[in-house]
């Protein structure tokens, strides 16, 4: 037994003010923005801002096509509409994800499959995809989740054997790596997020890529109300040709983006610093199991997973419990973490209830009709279950945070890891651990 836990009345190791917010905000940031504001223009899908965004992440990202869009869920749709996704196919996606990766399925009228991860990547696992293959099938939605690469070659060689499209949803790893090229451009389509949170941020907004020029066309209608624009004029007939919606990005968002990405792989660096230098330090505590990173890839850290195993910690008690009494001890040290999703995607009401559209069954229905069933049984996806009993998220390695909060945080978790019976006393106390909003740039 060392010092006092805070949890029991002794001094936290770390104070809220320790921690600097996310985004970054510099001199590029009012550069870029200023010239919006001096050149007056502020929307539009062909706006200065934006077709100059589209340009750099084409570069960066080595992709022929960019799109900016509203949102990273808006790329999503956008992209199940250009490859020609309908209603009553099938798209399969990840169990342990943001909502979003499935619901985009939903907004074009077809039905998320779901797939188990693999225990180390926290990814789909390829050795899982084939029995989710249906003759509906239609698309795969792999995601590179917390930044790190799913196992795209596994996913793709399964994909081209049953003739499905490969949309990525890079929305949490802008600037990873698989076997050198980046996440986004090795499927059909590649969807980012710019919201708050993301690596790459503009507040909100989302990124399209594709090196295929029939997926751009199709995208440039469907972001903007499926309306034609005339060849000569350049201006908007006002004549739909194709059902569309309004998924265009603006201005501000995009200079503020553009001016993060020419930080992007400097914060990158950091992230991925912050977190060898944590994980060299949590592998030795007995019971913590940092984030695991493929040898192929390169991990941006979005988020930095840790999870916990009660009995290599020495102590009696499920899994789950452990979990939150540790979260609890650690927040009272003054580390911002705790779970981001609690349980997999498939898990939530949306699909216990599969009550869709206006509060009916639809899409299911669709399929349901001819005698199919959707069963999104939790206890399908093990792994998942079992990670969410497990992981904690360990805020604030993103920059400008260094060695002096890392330092802290290992500081923490020696000494909650040293006092584990006096935790795990706590396991039921009123805690609600996690990161306030004003670490992400929310309000
Ligand atoms: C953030 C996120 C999205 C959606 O992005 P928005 O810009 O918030 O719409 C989609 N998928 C994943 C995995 C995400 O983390």
């Amino acid at each position: 037994m060392s010092e006092k836990l805070a949890i029991d009345g002794g001094k936290p190791l770390l104070t809220r003010k320790d921690f600097k917010n996310w985004p970054v905000i510099g001199a590029d940031e009012r550069r870029l923005v200023n010239e919006v504001l001096d050149r007056g223009i502020v929307a539009g899908g062909t706006a200065p801002q934006v077709k100059a965004l589209e340009k750099e992440w084409a570069a960066y990202t080595g992709s022929k096509h960019c799109l900016t869009t509203c949102s990273g869920t808006a790329a999503l749709h956008m992209a199940l509409a250009a490859v020609g996704v309908g209603p009553g196919d099938e798209v399969i996606t990840s169990a342990f994800t943001f909502l979003a990766s499935a619901s985009c399925a939903i907004h074009q009228n077809a039905i998320p499959i779901f797939v188990d991860i693999d225990p180390r990547t926290c990814c789909m696992d390829p050795a899982k995809l084939e029995a989710a293959i249906t003759p509906r099938t239609k698309a795969i939605i792999p995601v590179h989740i917390q930044g790190c690469p799913a196992d795209m070659d596994s996913i793709l060689a399964i994909a081209k054997k049953h003739k499905l499209f490969v949309i990525e949803d890079a929305c949490q790893a802008h600037g990873a790596l698989y076997k050198g090229r980046k996440v986004g451009t090795l499927g059909d389509i590649g969807t980012f997020s710019l919201n708050n949170f993301k690596n790459l941020c503009g507040g909100e907004g989302g990124l399209f890529i594709t090196d295929k020029e029939e997926y751009l066309d199709k995208g440039v209608l469907i972001r903007c109300f499926g309306d034609e624009v005339d060849e000569v004029s350049k201006r908007r007939v006002y004549n739909a040709s194709i059902l569309g919606y309004m998924y265009r990005n603006q201005e501000l968002p995009a200079a503020l983006t553009r001016a993060q990405l020419l930080h992007l792989d400097e914060y990158n660096r950091v992230r991925i610093d912050n977190a060898n230098y944590l994980t060299a330090a949590l592998a030795k505590i007995p019971g913590v199991i940092p984030p695991f990173c493929p040898p192929e890839g390169t991990h941006v850290y979005f988020m930095y997973n840790v999870c916990f195993d009660p009995k290599k910690a020495g102590v009696n008690a499920e899994p789950r419990k452990f979990r939150i009494a540790v979260e609890k001890a650690l927040y009272a040290e003054g580390m911002l973490i705790g779970q981001w999703q609690t349980m997999p995607v498939p898990a939530q009401d949306l699909f216990q209830s599969k009550l869709g559209y206006g509060g009916t069954g639809f899409p299911w229905s669709i399929n349901e009709a001819k005698g199919v069933r959707y069963n999104y049984d939790p206890r399908q996806f093990p792994v998942s279950l079992e990670l969410c009993n497990t992981y904690t998220i360990v805020h604030g390695i993103h920059a400008p945070n260094g060695r002096s909060q890392m330092d802290g945080m290992i500081a923490a978790f020696t000494k909650v890891f040293s006092n584990l019976d006096a935790a795990m006393k706590h396991v039921d106390d009123p805690i609600y651990p996690g990161a306030d909003g004003a670490l992400y740039g929310a309000g």
